[in-house]
């Protein structure tokens, strides 16, 4: 098989389990497989640039810098949707339309709206070519190398498609991931995005698309324009877009008339909420293409298609007061604190204000009556003041910590206030050491987050470095504490000595630190002093991490009192070095084995297949002599060394032989 034909073979295979994996949702391989063969695309695409495709699956990891968008004018404009919010709007429709169309059976396709930023992808000879965001509907953005990293996308279609087509949909971010995001976020001490909707569309517009292809989005797909299509009905277009690869979700139905199309709606007003993504509505769309014909356009929108709005549960209530919350990073959250009030089934007592701008623009003051919504947000919001109260001052935002009286600082451009007194503000301690046990981080059995304030506040500890000074006689008279759970407590930071550097160093909470960087940073320099000794260059070369991360780094070590504050920790044993035993993929398959590799090879380098070779148990001998049992043999194996293996009977395996060994199937 020539190279060419491998590359495409490959390309084919891993197009076709990116289809099962994240549009079907069925995978038929392991992830490790699949990265082995994505791994061997992009060596063999390395070797040989001139088969270079802008459309192979390898592309998809991104790594692009756009800094300006292009404006691209849509081929077939991008209507918007009229709206109805009540099943009468939907009868005097159906009565506008029949005024047209005279007194015909409709039938309509019922789809869900989904919520998130809609999207414009034209397809030209079953490639990807272009995706544009609906802008003004006339032009949009180019934003082809942010869209291509969606796996869910396909980039080369299959079966009977039409030449060139655009194709529809939504680019939206699946509440699991949109939360995963948030949590990672609070992870590294900054403030979460408030909804998935704008989390979407601003994905879209970022410069690096390597960061784009970290973010869990999806396309959900609904409609298709172009010349000579192969369908006239838009239930079926649904249908024959699944087959050429499209994600188009499986909720669609086709209603005989309003009656059905009013039981879509029922039965997805409650149901919603259990679909994996947010939906706002239902769209509703005369299903034959001759009578969307007849039916035209207005000067906005379609005739033929019409959004029915799910009611959003929505309540009023008075606001009582606003509070003030002070967090880890010092970054300050004004909360509503209403009269409490029930709302979808819970009771609602406080809502988020999100900062100071929000409080101006809604001009919301104490004592108003006000509207709060439930949205995809956990905690309810205040959408609108409903009636002006009687203590009509307009709201004025502190100015200093209410925690610790310092005066509050906003950066340019930041949203947030932020309390500058990182070591004397209380709550910005007690975070710090919340962080600093959670279970992510130091992972400390036998103490919760409400101990440690009360530790705080009784004054024993004052940052996490004295947590290893406790003991048993000065806990046992807190509150609720006895011998057997002050015991627990003490243990329980003793063991947290065992926890690996990576954890560590996540754990010391450095701003935008998060897990992975933390795991990056700990596996590049090995040890707390190297890390502490590396320059802003030093660490911007390292993968992965940008100048703000790498910003943040140095500042935290140029800090007399962190550097104090690892200090104490190390001399208390505290692991603030690697320790390269902790492997989860290591096994003891290979004990008693010496390998011995020679040659390139395709799919791993020979770095990673020494380390393969010793996590699993094995050694790696220099030179090929009795002792060998195995020759792992690469391209280019000097032929001297190829006879000696012959002549010592060694027996001589590939690289695919070595993984199937490791993998458990030789
Ligand atoms: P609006 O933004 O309220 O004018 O609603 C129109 C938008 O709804 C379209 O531009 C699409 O982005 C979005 N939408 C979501 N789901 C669908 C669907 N199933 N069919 C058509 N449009 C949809
Ligand atoms: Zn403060």
């Amino acid at each position: 098989m020539d190279n060419l034909q491998q590359i495409q073979n490959l390309r084919e295979e891993l197009n076709r389990h990116n289809h099962n994996y994240y549009v079907l949702d069925k995978p038929t391989i392991s992830d490790f497989d699949f990265d082995l063969k994505l791994k061997q695309l992009q060596d063999l695409e390395v070797k040989h640039p001139e088969y270079l495709d802008a459309n192979s699956p390898s592309q998809r990891v991104g790594g692009t810098i756009t800094k300006n968008f292009q404006t691209v004018v849509h081929e077939n404009r991008m209507y918007s949707l009229d709206n109805s919010y009540s099943k009468e709007d939907l009868q005097d429709w159906e009565i506008k339309i029949q005024k047209v169309l005279g007194n015909v059976s409709l039938q309509y396709t019922c789809e869900l709206k989904y919520d998130g930023a809609s999207i414009s992808i034209t397809y030209q000879d079953g490639k990807l070519l272009k995706a544009v965001t609906r802008g003004d509907g006339f032009q949009g953005d180019d934003v082809t190398n942010n869209v291509k990293t969606i796996k869910s996308i396909p980039l080369q279609l299959r079966g009977n498609y039409p030449p060139r087509f655009d194709i529809r949909g939504e680019i939206i971010l699946p509440l699991e991931g949109f939360e995963k995001m948030n949590q990672e976020l609070l992870d590294i001490g900054e403030l979460p995005y408030s909804n998935p909707r704008n989390t979407a569309s601003g994905s879209l517009k970022l410069q690096d698309s390597a960061e784009v292809a970290k973010r869990p989005l999806d396309c959900l797909l609904y409609f298709i324009a172009g010349n000579n299509l192969p369908f006239t009905s838009q239930y079926t277009g649904l249908e024959i877009a699944r087959n050429w690869g499209f994600k188009v979700p499986s909720q669609s139905k086709l209603a005989k008339n309003l009656e059905e199309v009013f039981e879509f709606i029922n039965y997805w007003d409650v149901h919603r909420h259990n679909l994996p993504y947010e939906t706002d509505g239902v769209v509703i769309k005369v299903d034959d293409f001759n009578m969307q014909n007849e039916l035209g356009y207005t000067a906005k929108s379609p005739r033929w298609a019409i959004a029915y709005k799910f009611k959003s549960e929505q309540v009023t209530t008075v606001l009582n007061s606003i509070s003030y919350q002070v967090g880890r990073t010092g970054a300050i959250t004004p909360v509503a604190n209403l009269e409490p009030v029930q709302l979808a089934g819970t009771i609602v007592k406080r809502a988020s204000l999100h900062n100071a701008d929000q409080i101006e623009k809604l001009d919301i003051r104490l004592g108003d009556t006000v509207f709060v919504e439930k949205g995809g947000e956990i905690i309810p919001k205040i959408i609108g003041v409903a009636q002006r109260g009687s203590q009509a001052d307009p709201t004025k935002y502190i100015t200093y910590c209410p925690e610790c009286h310092t005066e509050l600082t906003r950066k340019e451009g930041e949203a947030n206030h932020f309390c500058p007194n990182f070591y004397g503000c209380p709550p910005q301690i007690i975070g710090r050491i919340q962080h600093y046990i959670s279970r992510k981080a130091m992972d400390i059995e036998g103490l919760g987050g409400e101990t440690v304030a009360l530790l705080y506040e009784n004054g024993l500890v004052k940052d996490y470095s004295d947590l290893y000074e406790l003991t048993v006689d000065q806990v046992i008279p807190l509150e609720r504490m006895a011998q057997k759970s002050a015991e627990n407590l003490v243990n329980g930071i003793e063991k947290s000595k065992d926890i690996p550097f990576e954890r560590v160093l996540f754990a010391l909470g450095i701003r935008y630190v998060g897990e992975t960087v933390a795991k990056k940073l700990a596996k590049h320099y090995k040890s707390i002093e190297a890390l502490r000794q590396a320059s802003l260059m030093d660490l911007i070369l390292v993968d992965e991490i940008g100048e703000r991360i790498a910003q943040s780094v140095i500042e935290f070590f140029e800090n007399k009192i962190n550097c104090y504050i690892i200090e104490r920790l190390k001399n208390f044993g505290v692991q603030l070095e690697l320790v390269e035993k902790f492997n989860p993929d290591a096994t003891d398959k290979l004990v008693g084995k010496t390998f011995v590799v020679s040659g390139v090879f395709e799919i791993l380098s020979r770095d990673d297949l020494k380390k393969a070779i010793e996590d699993n148990g094995g050694k790696v001998g220099s030179s090929i002599s009795a002792k060998t049992d195995f020759v792992i043999a690469g391209e280019n194996m000097g032929p001297a060394k190829l006879e000696k293996a012959n002549q010592l009977g060694i027996k001589i395996i590939s690289e695919n032989d070595f993984i199937e060994m490791i993998k458990g199937n030789a």
